[in-house]
């Protein structure tokens, strides 16, 4: 699948067991790639500015080498999601190392924070049919979005762009929590959350919004 602002909805049809959309009509922002020294804590100070819980989708080998980020991001009540242990393209490996890209994950939040994930979102959001069996095999919930904000490009009017044009009241929101977004990423929160303010849409969290 192409990187696209808003996936088409032939695709949220064939792939409906997944979450393109909050379930709640609130707004759910979302992390991928953390967690990341220099970010990761920009983060978590804009967001509990602005009272918004958010979701991490942490590469396992991030979590590895930075346990402390992700004690901080658990402290301050956000969520976990699953997004693989070395950001391998599913598409790209053996069932093996499927299997082992999101069973790894798991087990090392369980084992080392005590947490169990229920979420997992596919490196750079490639899936395939089989993605469906792996999702009911380690009982997690796919999850996609409907704004992808391209915050990684480093240029803060592109995100401006893509939130003023497709924000929806039950968008799952996808900002990177890495050195690629590192100067734009506090700046984009802060659009974000004024733009929900002024259309009187809601910040949710990830079980509400993903139930
Ligand atoms: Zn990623």
């Amino acid at each position: 699948m192409k990187y696209l602002y808003n996936p088409p909805l032939v695709m949220k049809k064939i792939f409906s067991d997944f979450s393109w959309n909050t379930s709640n009509g609130k707004i759910l922002l979302t992390f991928d790639d953390g967690p990341n020294p220099g970010t990761t804590e920009t983060i978590l100070r804009k967001l509990s500015d602005e009272k918004i819980k958010a979701l991490f989708f942490c590469v396992g080998d991030n979590v590895q080498k930075y346990p402390d980020l992700v004690k901080q991001i658990k402290a301050a009540g956000h969520t976990f999601g699953n997004h693989t242990l070395n950001h391998k393209i599913l598409n790209q490996i053996s069932n093996e190392e499927k299997d082992y890209q999101i069973s790894s994950v798991n087990q090392l939040f369980k084992d080392q924070f005590g947490i169990k994930i229920k979420y997992f979102r596919p490196s750079h959001g490639k899936f395939q049919l089989s993605t469906s069996s792996l999702m009911k095999k380690y009982q997690l919930k796919n999850i996609m979005w409907s704004l992808l904000t391209y915050d990684y490009k480093n240029d803060l009017s592109i995100v401006k762009f893509a939130v003023e044009k497709y924000l929806k009241h039950n968008s799952i929101i996808v900002l990177h929590d890495s050195n690629k977004s590192k100067n734009i990423i506090s700046d984009s929160i802060s659009f974000i959350a004024d733009e929900v303010e002024k259309r009187n849409y809601q910040f949710g969290e990830a079980e509400e919004c993903l139930s």
